[in-house]
């Protein structure tokens, strides 16, 4: 199969709702990361998504609306949903309700719940409006690889197994959404995200963090989200994250990445300055510059063929949560004190 890639405008938009329509598959540009999307509606359209991805058939997927309406359709919708969708959406937040008979069990991997999002992003909004129906989108890469936020992203992973991809430019959040499971009492973030405990807990009172979402489940564990148990967002280096003091993150990032050939140092803007002996690379001023920066950072290590990568952790308060669990689970949960690096050094 041919792989196309054009841009947004009107005639991109009308052969990418003509293929939908038929079954087929579409990446497009959301605010949050590129999608693969099909018609959710269509079992065999969902197959089809599980299968360009290699995505692992118990990892549900997440149907994209174009509003509360629509999303009372395919869900049972409460007080809760309503609050939180009015307050967020369209934008980053996917909520998880239980699902209703009209849509298919196989996006929800069989589970009894089904994950709604209303993006934003005028492509997304407009997809959705002239197909009529909900689109199943995860997130356009093959699993296991970090997620897209470039047109080029989904090229590399999907030519020839897809026939079109929308380029929107980059992704403006560019990490993907915060999954919330609303069918609690209280809010419970499965999946952190732009969308933040702090705004969930300005807007309803309340918010919990799944208490996973900074550790690696264990095999005999079940997950409050099938997704978290799969490997994510890994480069292909080996990853290590450093948290610390600033002066001694700087210290102990400088001795790791020093004395090997082919290693990477992410850090936020100004954390390395003056250090020349190591490769750094800048994630930004804050957590939502690193947001934007980290995935392609970790493709661009990829392509370069850089084999370790040493980062600075990151404040886990609010967008800070979100890029520090795809730090973490891109680095295996490697996490290490400055301190104790630092140590070590002395010692040995
Ligand atoms: P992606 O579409 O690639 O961004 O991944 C979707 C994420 O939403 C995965 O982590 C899924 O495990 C999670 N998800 C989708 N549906 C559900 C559901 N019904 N219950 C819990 N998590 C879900
Ligand atoms: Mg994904």
């Amino acid at each position: 199969m041919r792989t196309l890639c054009v841009p947004v405008n009107q005639e991109g938009i009308i052969e990418a709702v003509r293929i939908l329509k038929e079954g087929g598959l579409v990446a497009f540009p959301t605010e949050t990361v590129y999608g693969l999307g099909g018609n959710a509606l269509n079992e065999q359209a969902i197959e089809a998504i599980f299968e360009a991805k290699g995505r692992p058939g118990d990892n549900p997927l997440i149907a994209h609306v174009s509003g509360i309406e629509e999303a009372k359709r395919y869900g049972e919708w409460n007080d809760l949903a309503q609050s939180l969708a009015e307050a967020f959406w369209p934008g980053p937040l996917t909520l998880i309700v239980a699902r209703k008979p009209d849509m298919p069990a196989r996006i929800s991997a069989g589970l009894s719940t089904l994950a709604l999002r209303a993006p934003s992003h005028p492509a997304a909004q407009a997809l959705i409006k002239a197909c009529g129906f909900p689109i199943a989108a995860p997130s356009a890469n093959r699993s296991g690889c970090p997620s897209p936020t470039t047109a080029k992203h989904v090229l590399n992973d999907m030519d020839g197994v897809i026939p079109l991809i929308l380029d929107g430019g980059p992704s403006e959040v560019g990490l993907e959404s915060t999954v919330l499971d609303a069918t609690g009492e209280v809010p419970l973030i499965l999946r952190p995200g732009a969308v933040t405990p702090e705004m969930v807990a300005m807007t309803v009172g309340e918010c919990k963090v799944a208490e996973s979402v900074m550790r690696q489940l264990r095999d005999d564990e079940s997950a409050p989200s099938p997704g978290m148990r799969h490997k994510h967002y890994a480069p292909k280096a080996r990853m290590t994250l450093v948290e610390g003091e600033t002066g001694k993150v700087r210290e102990a990032l400088t001795l790791m990445a020093a004395r090997l050939e082919n290693a990477w140092v992410f850090a936020l803007d100004g954390v390395m300055d003056g250090v020349e002996e190591v490769k750094v690379k800048n994630l930004g001023r804050d957590a939502k510059e690193a947001a934007h920066n980290l995935f392609y950072l970790l493709r661009q290590a990829d392509e370069e063929g850089v084999t370790r990568i040493f980062a600075q952790a990151l404040p886990k308060d609010g967008l800070g949560l979100a890029v520090m669990n795809r730090l973490a689970r891109a680095a295996g949960f490697d996490i290490r004190q400055a301190e104790d690096v630092l140590q070590f050094q002395e010692k040995s």
